[in-house]
């Protein structure tokens, strides 16, 4: 009888719960099958040099298969699984994946780079700063062609053990970047207390360039990353002429969907194997 009314009650609270709460609950067992299932896989989306038209590297970007649901992006259940256990093994398939790709590519491409998204949770779990160090060096990643890309924010709330997370991962040589620069936060001090390589512009900045204008946003960053000498990546390059608001601004690296959309591994090997223009990545 017991267990009856246990029933009921949960009949009960399902229909009062909420419909948010509902949907994260079922993106969270999602998670969890699709993780079980082999339900993840990673598209890549080259880096280019704008001076040269070569490929440097590219990013990883997360994709979900659901069966019924179809493509599921990442923005759509990262953030969700951000304050639960499964941002932890999801990383770390990432983290995997892209490794035992990276190096594929390796023999192809010598010195060809991969970059992987880090989001906030992760970036200040234990496990995770010595996993990406411990892969590193179990799989013999050659330096400087495994990069992090995480954001200003998720950077700021623990910036003493963010400190020291980055300095860990610096030393085992890997690359630093933030992600989404110019969104996130308004002051630029941590800048100089955090090891970065480089900045990736957020394609908002890109979004509002004007072809006829000195575009003194964008060139003021650009000026401040060469004082510092940080790299830059130009995000979200739709048209020719950002292109060429970007080459004209001096920016080195750009990606958008005008350049390259995001693709299927097997399409990255591809384009690598057809083509010269790629400019190996040494810092
Ligand atoms: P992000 O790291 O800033 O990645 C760039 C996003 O912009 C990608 O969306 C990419 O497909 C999209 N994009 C690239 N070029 C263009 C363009 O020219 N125009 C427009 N409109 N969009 C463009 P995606 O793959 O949906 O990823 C969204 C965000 O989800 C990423 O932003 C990143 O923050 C996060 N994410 C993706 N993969 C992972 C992952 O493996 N782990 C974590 N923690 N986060 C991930
Ligand atoms: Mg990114
Ligand atoms: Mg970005
Ligand atoms: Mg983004």
């Amino acid at each position: 009888a017991a267990k009856q009314s246990g029933r009921n009650q949960y009949a009960f609270f399902s229909m009062q719960m909420n419909h948010q709460l509902q949907q994260r609950i079922e993106t969270i067992q999602g998670v969890r099958t699709a993780l079980d299932q082999g339900h993840f896989h990673l598209e890549y989306q080259p880096v280019v040099d704008l001076s040269t038209n070569r490929i440097r590297a590219a990013e990883a970007l997360l994709r979900w298969n659901h069966p019924e649901r179809g493509l599921i992006p990442p923005g759509l259940f990262i953030p969700v699984i951000e304050d639960s256990d499964l941002i932890e093994p999801v990383t770390q398939w990432v983290a995997q994946q892209a490794v035992r790709d990276l190096m594929t590519l390796q023999a192809l491409k010598p010195g060809f780079a991969i970059s992987i998204n880090i989001s906030g949770a992760a970036l200040h779990q234990e496990s995770t700063r010595d996993f990406l160090t411990d892969l590193k060096q179990r799989e013999q990643v050659p330096d400087y062609c495994l990069s992090i890309e995480l954001t200003e924010t998720s950077m700021i709330r623990h910036l003493d053990d963010c400190r020291q997370t980055l300095k860990q991962w610096k030393d085992a040589g890997m690359n630093i970047w933030i992600d989404d620069f110019g969104t996130g936060y308004s002051s630029l001090s941590y800048l100089h207390q955090l090891p970065i390589d480089g900045l990736k512009i957020d394609r908002s900045f890109t979004r509002d360039l004007k072809p006829d204008s000195s575009n003194s946003l964008v060139a003021t960053v650009l000026t401040l990353a060469e004082s510092m000498q940080l790299q830059v990546v130009a995000e979200g390059i739709e048209t020719d002429s950002q292109l060429e608001c970007y080459r004209r601004l001096g920016s080195r690296y750009g990606q958008g969907f005008g350049l390259y959309r995001p693709m299927p591994y097997n399409d990255l090997k591809a384009l690598l194997e057809t083509t010269d223009e790629v400019h190996t990545a040494t810092s």
